[in-house]
């Protein structure tokens, strides 16, 4: 079985901590033990697992990434013009997988799992498979 949470986002990019979500997906699957894959249906969008006490830790992540790929580049063929997007999100990649221990993400203290959007504002889906062990 397939989970869906849907995600809102307001700005071209921007990160937001989705690990609330997720916990109550887990929750509600009564799932002890195994492992819990988080995946993103999108090629301008990603998830990464980073830290989520210090907001500015990923404020920085995302200003690094726009300075490193500008949204406007000449090297840049893709007619619709978001190569930045795709390009990002090949970056940080579609998927997380996060162990299941105790019917808890097996999260460490410091961690967050965080929808990545490179091309807002859009409405995003984020699929969510459980599998016990
Ligand atoms: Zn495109």
């Amino acid at each position: 079985m397939i989970k869906e949470i849907k995600v809102s986002t307001s700005a071209r990019s921007q990160f937001i901590d989705i690990t609330e979500q997720v916990s109550r997906e887990l929750s509600s699957s009564g799932i002890k033990e195994g492992v819990c894959m988080v995946y993103i249906p999108h090629t301008t969008a990603a998830v990464t697992i980073n830290e989520n006490a210090d907001p500015s830790v990923m404020e920085d992540v995302k200003n690094y990434l726009d300075k490193q790929v500008p949204w406007s580049d000449s090297a840049y063929g893709h007619a619709e013009g978001n190569s930045a997007a795709h390009i990002k999100s090949s970056m940080l990649g579609s998927a997380a997988e996060i162990i299941v221990s105790g019917g808890k993400l097996k999260l460490g203290t410091w961690q967050g799992i965080y929808f990545c959007e490179f091309d807002g504002p859009r409405s995003r889906r984020v699929w969510i498979k459980l599998i016990q062990d």
